[in-house]
Parts: structure tokens; C-alpha cells; sequence
């Protein structure tokens, strides 16, 4: 027997083994086999296909090593799926592999594991003595590929011990990503039971008389907890949960808390943060309104009108305002699909979203949903996909885009949240896939229905809505009748020329944001750069510090006290003197969110702020607090980067600032206009979503910019028929497919000429619909110059045409031993 094998390889296709006898019975479709490639390597390779005869040509072939599975952990739509990606975004099946499984399932010889000291064995089943070898060779901290204990132990073949360790859990797979990592348990605080009344409060509040940081403290956690309402009523069930981390804000706060604790006024108890449900910290998170409640009118006819589209299209869009109750809608779609027994895909774009709607989604569907996410743990992630093969499948699956990998058996619709958002479509490495899109090509194959949410739709995902292709069903209104905020712009330039912007904030917007927070309100500051200044120059003669390895300029990051490179992460030590002339005084030129954090510092004292941006929310839980101390009103000013804009629902936000238009304007890209209009409505749709009408100043040096009118006048289909007219006019999408191909290489002259020689070949097919090579905004990143060709590809040109011209072309180009180490990569759409 033979057996075609996809490897996690970006070069070829599927790879033909033998199958020994003794292992004919295990192989099957879907299942994982460990094969050898090339002289030393293993891999976890999945078998696609199984066939009596050899290929033609083929060689001496190598056999099958070994057999991981039982049964499937790949389903066929699931291959059929990668085989579609790799064909349209034009990359191996072996790279959608990649991206698709978790590390755990595909374990390689460069697979970096560790020992988990944590793991006990049991008496039951006690490690053979291989085992034990290899957990003797592995260490804790210090990671080791498979082929490092290999050479340890003399020995080889050992990827079935090291596969049954890790069911064990004995030994861990090291997460490539080193932000990723979330603590297992968070701690927690509560009131020591005997407390609970009071009589014994009012005691211990006494006896803490003497010792102010502990009473401090302590009356602090009575009122985070709500101690005082849970005891008029005898119900400690209504004491809401307290993070150590919430309450240890002030510096001796921590030493205060171990005092009580031997008192034994309170206690701490660590609470596991499972990956697979939200945290206790989410659920308890806010007092967000319960979901499940009925519906509108105008949510009802929404809904009926989506049920109703769906008899006949595949795809439908929901338009509706910011506020005006998507969540609900979905919710009910929910389930009703449920109900049916089949399964719902709810894609995020971003883990900032899932925050606050996991917790919103969670009190109705409880244990039904899981979520997945690409920061979690493998382990967490291998689990997710483990049980989604089995009948205890989670109905319900919230995730970012990396959960369209996982395996469904009865999917009956996908909500895409946010559909508009550009984190749906990855950037880099391959396969540089589009989320939304993928999405509703599963749903095809899997004959479910597909739901785009949004307020602000994409151009083209409106251009379908409006000829037909998928359903439109609009929310005009805000929930509960509340008035969409009100835009005004502020003229930069004008108020400059006036010298009226002594700050980075305009006399109105500053006058605003103090009386939201006087009256008891909350603000939201919307900067687009984090660190704290994009450029740093020398004040005598203008040199700028930029990266050695990228042609950029450094962004000063002041709480971190250094420069960083925002394309390759190098950081660089603030220079001291200028090496250019010598000169001992640097400026900073611009804004960005630590700078803005310093400036509203002055200009809002009595504010409780905080920033969110990439910076401070490296890790999962750190987004959890920023936006859970926002909703709980313990911080009343929040300043951010394009995080900040996303889906958040907080209910105080009175006035809403956009601290600089132009910088979204200005992005040297065809869908900058677009994207600007959707970001500013995006963050102008967090105000005033309760109560009394939010305010939004924008603030530009671009007043009669026709996208800043469309934002002040929230009209987006005046921006939507002036974004198609030009995109009409110029050839873009939705009037073409946009392909980009990236050429780079370390030497400057030879990409140059690939570049040349690609486009040489390629102009005689698209003609005019071909822009370059030209040098991208950054030239050269991590050492490699980079040059882009754009194809505007016509309608009727078929992808597969296209593809196998590109292919080609790539092909003849790296035919030339010059160019052979030239990278060439395709970006679809
Ligand atoms: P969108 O996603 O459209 O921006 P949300 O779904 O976040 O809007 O809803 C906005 C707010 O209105 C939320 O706080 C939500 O709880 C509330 N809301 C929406 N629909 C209802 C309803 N049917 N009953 C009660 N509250 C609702
Ligand atoms: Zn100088
Ligand atoms: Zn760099």
C-alpha cells in the first residue's frame, strides 16, 4: 500500500510512502504518521490518501515509521479546506498545515520541549524506562529538540515515548511565542467567613484603627466586594470576586494584605484560569447587562429578515449602527442553531473583543461554548481540538481567526463579528489568508450559513450585499432609542495658526473630557502610535536615529527607555550625543500613546487613567483588567491605540477624542480612506451608548477631507458610493482582484533585478493592471531588501489561470541560479 503524505513542508505538495504491513490497519485518511525526510529529520506528517499503486517514477520510496492515531484527527472537509487556502492564497498545503494544527499535533524533530516538574506519576502507569531517560535528558526551563535528545541518548525513533509523555503531560511542547504565555491560576481575595456579619465587621474595622494601610486596604476590599449590601442581606453569594492584582494597587498595599491574612481577616485563594472557559475574572468581570433578554422590535424584524434571507443565500449581512444590539440578534441565531443541533463558528477579529463578549455570551450559553484562541497554551489548544472530534464537541466555538481550523461535524452557521476588521486576514508568515473569506468558503463546503456583522462594512462585503450576492438586513437604530453621538471636528491648523493647541488636545475636546469626568463620566483618547514619540531627532543638525537592520526611524519608548524598531522589535539604547555632529540635545517629534498619557496626565489631574496598547497588554489578563477597571468605573479615562475602537461596550463613556485624523488618512494605501472612516466610527460608536448622547471630537488638520465630512455626518453610504466611484475609476477591488508579490533578499542590486525580470514576464498578461516593482514605504526590513509588484487582475480571469501563470513566472525566475535565493511570495486580496 502507498500512502500520500502532507507534510508541514512550503515546498511540494503531498509525499508518497510505503505502508508496512503491520502498520496497513492504522493508516487511514486523517490520520498522523511519523515519516523520515531527508536523512535525519522526522516529522508528523497527516495522510491524505491511500492508493495499491506506486506513483508513476517514483523511486526507492521510504516507508511509513509510525502510526499516531487511532483515528482521525483530520477530517476530509477539513483537507478539503487547506486544498482551497493553498489555492487561492498561493501557498503549499504543507503551510496551511502548519498554521492549522496545533504544535502538540505535529510534532517534528525541531520541536522545542520541555520537562513539566509538575507532573507526577502515577502508580497505575508508571513511565517505561525509556521514558525516564528522556525526561532525565529534558530540562524545565531549558528547551531541547527532538533530534538534541536523540544525540543524548544514543538512541532513535523516540517520537512514540516522547507522543505518550505528552499525553501524560509529562512533557510540554515551548510555545514559540513568547508573549504568549497566560498563568494557570490567578489569585483572588475574599472575606474570611467568620467575618461575615455585621457585628464581627464593625469589630475588625475597629481593631485595624491602629494600623491605617491595612484599614486602608480593608475597607477598600469591603468595597470592591460589596461586603456592606451581601451582609445587609445575608447573602454572600453576592460578594463579587477580588484579584489580588485589583486590590494591591498602592505601593505597600501587598505587605498590608499579608498582615490581614495572618489576622485572619482575609484570604487568598488562587482560582485556575482554564483556557478553555472564560476566567472567573472575566464572568465576574462587570455588571454588563444580562444577554438573552427579548428582543426589540427592530432587533425582531432584524432577525426575521436574516431567517428569512438565508432560505436563499448563502451569506448575509447585518448593517447595523454601533449599539444598535448585534449581539442580541446573534445570540438568538445561536439558539435556534443549536436547538437544530448543529454548531456555531463566532469569529472575533481580536482578543480585546472576547473579553467582554465571552463573559456577555457565557451567561446564556454557558458550558455549550468554547473558546480558542492562538494566545493560549498549545496544550489548551491540542485539548479544544481533541474534543471537537468527539460527541462532547462545545456547540458553540468563539474564537479569533485560527479557530476556522478546527474540525467541525455538524456546523450550521458562522457569525463574523466586526466583519470589516483587518486583523481577519493574515499578514505573515503564509498561508496569508483572509478570515472572512475562508470562512464563507467552509461554510459552502459545509453547507453552513454565514452571518457578517458590522457597522461600518467593508466596500466590497457591501458591494455583494447590495447586488445581491448575500442578503442586507440594517439596524438604523441605537438600542433603547439612544441618539448616535454627535461629531464635531476640530481644525487642527486652524487652532494652531490662532496658537489655541497648547497641548495635543484642542481647547473643546480638553473642556470636555474635564466635565465628562467632573459629572462623574468617563472619556476615551484615540491615538493610532503607541511608544512614546515616532521620531526622536538632534536638535542641531535633524539626524534620526533608525534601525540597523530596517529602513525606518526608531520610535522612542520612553517607559521602556529605549528605541524600537515597530518592524522587526530590535531595541536600541537612546543615544546620548548625536553621531552625526556631536550635538548633546535630541527632541521628540510627534505623539504617540505614552507621550499622550504624560500630556492628559497634566491637562486632566483629577483623572484616573489608563493606556492600552500593544505595550500593555502583553499578556491575556492584562487586556482583561485594563477594560474590566474601565467598566467598573475604577479608572475614567482610557487612551489607546486602534484597540480601543473595537466592539468594546462600556456604558459612562460621554465624550470620545480623536486625537489625530490625518495619520489614518495619510496611510499610502488604496483602502486608507476606508479604513480611516471605519476606525473613527469605530471608536465614535464607544460614546454615549447609555443615557444621554456621547460627544466624539475629531481632531485633523484635514477639516475638508470629504471622509472627515462622511464621519461627522456617521454617512456611510456617501462613503461608500465616493470609495467604489474611485475604486471604480483606478481598477481596484471590488472591480478587480488585487494580488501583491513581494520579492526580498539581503543583497539590494539582485532583488532589484528579479523584481525586473518577474515583471518582464508578467506584463505581457496584465498590461496596464501592473504596477512596479517598486521599493514598499520600507524598503528593507530584518536585512531584506524588498521590492512589490501589484496586479489589479480582471474579474474574468480565473484564479486558477492566474495562480499557474504566477507559478510560472516565479519558477523561470528562480531557474536562474542568481535569483535562486530570492524570496517570492504571493499576497491574494
Ligand atoms: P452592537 O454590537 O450593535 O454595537 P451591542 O450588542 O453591544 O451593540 O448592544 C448595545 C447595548 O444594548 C448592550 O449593552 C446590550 O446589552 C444592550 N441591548 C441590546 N439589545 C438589548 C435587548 N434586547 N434588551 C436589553 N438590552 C439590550
Ligand atoms: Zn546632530
Ligand atoms: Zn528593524
Amino acid at each position: 500500500m502507498y500512502a500520500q503524505i502532507l507534510l508541514p513542508l512550503a515546498v511540494g505538495t503531498t509525499f508518497t510512502y510505503t505502508v508496512p504491513p503491520e502498520l496497513a490497519a492504522r493508516v487511514k485518511p486523517g490520520v498522523r504518521v511519523v515519516v523520515q525526510f531527508g536523512a535525519r529529520r522526522y516529522y508528523t506528517g497527516i495522510v491524505t490518501a491511500l492508493s495499491n499503486t506506486p506513483p508513476e517514477g517514483a523511486g526507492q520510496l521510504k516507508a511509513v515509521s509510525d502510526v499516531a492515531d487511532n483515528t482521525p484527527v483530520v477530517l476530509p472537509a477539513q483537507l478539503k479546506l487547506w486544498q482551497w487556502i493553498s489555492s487561492y492564497y498561493m501557498c503549499t498545503q504543507g503551510e496551511v498545515m502548519k498554521a492549522a494544527l496545533p504544535s502538540g499535533l505535529k510534532l517534528e524533530s525541531e520541536t522545542t520541549l520541555l520537562r513539566n516538574d509538575d507532573y507526577v506519576p502515577s502508580a497505575e502507569e508508571p513511565l517505561t524506562p525509556i521514558e525516564a531517560d528522556i525526561c532525565r535528558v529534558l530540562s524545565a526551563d531549558k528547551g531541547y529538540n527532538i533530534l538534541a535528545i536523540e544525540k543524548a541518548l544514543g538512541q532513535r525513533a523516540l517520537m512514540r515515548p516522547i507522543r505518550h509523555l505528552m499525553q501524560l503531560g509529562a512533557v510540554v511542547v515551548r510555545e514559540s511565542m513568547t508573549h504568549s504565555f497566560k498563568p494557570r491560576t490567578e489569585a483572588y481575595v475574599r472575606l474570611a467567613p467568620a467575618l461575615f456579619t455585621e457585628v464581627a465587621l464593625h469589630l475588625t474595622l475597629d481593631a485595624l484603627q491602629r494600623a491605617p494601610a491595612q484599614h486602608a486596604l480593608f475597607v477598600n476590599y469591603l468595597d470592591m466586594a460589596g461586603v456592606t449590601a451581601a451582609v445587609k442581606l445575608g447573602n454572600a453569594q453576592m460578594l463579587k470576586p477580588v484579584t489580588r492584582h485589583d486590590l494591591c494597587h498602592a505601593p505597600n498595599a501587598a505587605t498590608a494584605l499579608a498582615a490581614l491574612k495572618k489576622r485572619g481577616v482575609l484570604e487568598v485563594y488562587a482560582v485556575e484560569t482554564s483556557r478553555l472557559r472564560p476566567s472567573v475574572a472575566e464572568r465576574a468581570g462587570q455588571d454588563a447587562p444580562m444577554l438573552d433578554k427579548p428582543l426589540s422590535t427592530e432587533q425582531q424584524r432584524a432577525h426575521d429578515e436574516i431567517v428569512a434571507a438565508f432560505a436563499t443565500k448563502e451569506v448575509c449581512l447585518l448593517h447595523g449602527v454601533t449599539s444598535s444590539g448585534k449581539t442580541e440578534v446573534y445570540t438568538q441565531l445561536i439558539k435556534e442553531t443549536l436547538a437544530r443541533g448543529e454548531q456555531v463558528l463566532y469569529l472575533v477579529p481580536e482578543i480585546a473583543l472576547t473579553t467582554q463578549l465571552t463573559s456577555r455570551l457565557e451567561r446564556v450559553f454557558g458550558t455549550q461554548m468554547g473558546v480558542y484562541h492562538s494566545k493560549f497554551p498549545d496544550a489548551e489548544r491540542v485539548e479544544m481540538w481533541q474534543r471537537q472530534l468527539t460527541p462532547e464537541a462545545f456547540p458553540l466555538v468563539v474564537g479569533v481567526r485560527s479557530s476556522l481550523f478546527l474540525p467541525f461535524r455538524r456546523l450550521g452557521l458562522v457569525i463574523v463579528d466586526e466583519e470589516h476588521e483587518t486583523s481577519y486576514k493574515q499578514q505573515d508568515p503564509a498561508p496569508r489568508y483572509h478570515a472572512r473569506d475562508t470562512a464563507i468558503v467552509m461554510a459552502h463546503q459545509l453547507g453552513a450559513k454565514v452571518l457578517l456583522g458590522t457597522a461600518t462594512p467593508a466596500i466590497e462585503t457591501y458591494h455583494n450585499a447590495l447586488s445581491g450576492k448575500y442578503g442586507l438586513v440594517r439596524m438604523a437604530h441605537r438600542y433603547g432609542g439612544v441618539e448616535l453621538p454627535e461629531i464635531v471636528v476640530e481644525d487642527v491648523k486652524e487652532l494652531r495658526r490662532k496658537r489655541l493647541m497648547k497641548s495635543p488636545f484642542s481647547p473643546r475636546l480638553a473642556t470636555e473630557v474635564r466635565k465628562a469626568i467632573e459629572g462623574g463620566g468617563q472619556a476615551i483618547l484615540f491615538q493610532n502610535r503607541r511608544g512614546y514619540a515616532p521620531v526622536l531627532e538632534c536638535k542641531a543638525c535633524g539626524w534620526t536615529p533608525r534601525c540597523t537592520r530596517c529602513d525606518v526611524s526608531l520610535t522612542y519608548h520612553q517607559r521602556l527607555g529605549k528605541l524600537v524598531c515597530h518592524y522587526c522589535g530590535a531595541q536600541y539604547s537612546v543615544p546620548t550625543q548625536c553621531p552625526a555632529c556631536g550635538g548633546t540635545e535630541m527632541r521628540d517629534m510627534g505623539y504617540g500613546t505614552e507621550k499622550i498619557e504624560d500630556e492628559a496626565a497634566k491637562a486632566f489631574p483629577d483623572a484616573r487613567m489608563e493606556r492600552m496598547d500593544l505595550d500593555t497588554t502583553r499578556s491575556r489578563t492584562a487586556y482583561e483588567r485594563i477594560i474590566h477597571r474601565f467598566a467598573s468605573g475604577d479608572t475614567n479615562l482610557l487612551i489607546g491605540t486602534q484597540m480601543v475602537t473595537k466592539g468594546l461596550d462600556f456604558d459612562r463613556v460621554q465624550v470620545v477624542g480623536v486625537l489625530n485624523a490625518d495619520q489614518m488618512l495619510g496611510q499610502p494605501d488604496f483602502r486608507a480612506y476606508e479604513r480611516a472612516y471605519q476606525m473613527m466610527s469605530q471608536v465614535a460608536g464607544r460614546a454615549g451608548r447609555r443615557g444621554s448622547r456621547g460627544l466624539v471630537v475629531v481632531q485633523t488638520k484635514q477639516a475638508d477631507n470629504p471622509i472627515i465630512d462622511y464621519v461627522r455626518r456617521s454617512d456611510y453610504e456617501a462613503m461608500y458610493r465616493q470609495q467604489l466611484a474611485e475604486r471604480q475609476a483606478f481598477g481596484y477591488p471590488p472591480f478587480s482582484r488585487i494580488i501583491s508579490i513581494y520579492l526580498k533578499h539581503r543583497n539590494d542590486a539582485v532583488v532589484d533585478h528579479a523584481a525586473r525580470h518577474l515583471a518582464a514576464l508578467l506584463r505581457p498578461h496584465f498590461a496596464d493592471g501592473m504596477l512596479g516593482p517598486d521599493r514598499p514605504v520600507v524598503a528593507r526590513v530584518q536585512m531584506q531588501y524588498i521590492r512589490k509588484i501589484m496586479l489589479k487582475v480582471p474579474l474574468q480571469f480565473t484564479p486558477t489561470s492566474v495562480r499557474r501563470t504566477l507559478l510560472a513566472a516565479r519558477d523561470v525566475v528562480h531557474g536562474f541560479d542568481v535569483y535562486k535565493s530570492v524570496t517570492i511570495y504571493f499576497d491574494v486580496e
